[in-house]
């Protein structure tokens, strides 16, 4: 029987996803036959948006590039990668500030399930800066997040009410 594509797992909070997240969908998907983009449902914080908004809108970011799964999840990040038939782990690198607790969520996802790989991609340059809690304080404080954000996002983010 042929093996299956190799499936790699992009989790995270993307809450909400930008442009840095984008960066780094397309470079996974140029390299992996099947990308599954995995938002976290997690319960101790207070998110932004809904996780079923999220989901729906990086749906539409990637609609241009075609084959991307979008998916959520809840538990342990390699129970859900066993159930969908996923061993690789993808992850941002930005900068040398993310690597101590990429490093150690690595090794224990692999003490957790022996098969799981992470995979570090950098993107580019640009978007190093980029992360979901500066978009939020932007946009929190009146600031212009459209050239941060992928048009889908910049739509919701603009008819969303400021928080007091
Ligand atoms: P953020 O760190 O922006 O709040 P998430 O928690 O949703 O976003 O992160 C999901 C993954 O995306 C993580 O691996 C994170 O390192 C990566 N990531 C976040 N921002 C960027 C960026 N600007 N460039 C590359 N990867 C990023």
């Amino acid at each position: 029987m042929p093996e299956p594509p190799l499936a790699a797992i992009y989790p995270g909070s993307f809450d909400p996803m930008h442009l840095g997240h984008v960066d780094i969908i397309r470079r996974a998907h140029d390299i992996f036959p099947r990308v599954i983009v995995a938002v976290l449902q997690n319960t101790d914080k207070t998110p932004l948006l809904p996780v079923a908004t999220r989901v729906d809108l990086i749906e539409r970011s990637m609609a241009g590039l075609g084959g991307i799964e979008v998916t959520s999840f809840s538990g342990l990040l390699v129970d859900f990668m066993q159930q969908s038939g996923a061993r690789v782990i993808l992850r941002g690198m930005r900068a040398v500030s993310d690597f101590e607790y990429e490093f150690q969520i690595a090794l224990m996802n692999r003490r957790l399930w022996a098969q799981a790989e992470t995979v570090f991609l950098t993107p580019n340059e640009e978007f190093t800066y980029l992360s979901s809690r500066v978009v939020k304080e932007i946009w929190q404080l009146g600031g212009d997040v459209s050239g941060l954000v992928p048009g889908p996002v910049f739509e919701v983010l603009r008819t969303l009410p400021l928080p007091r």
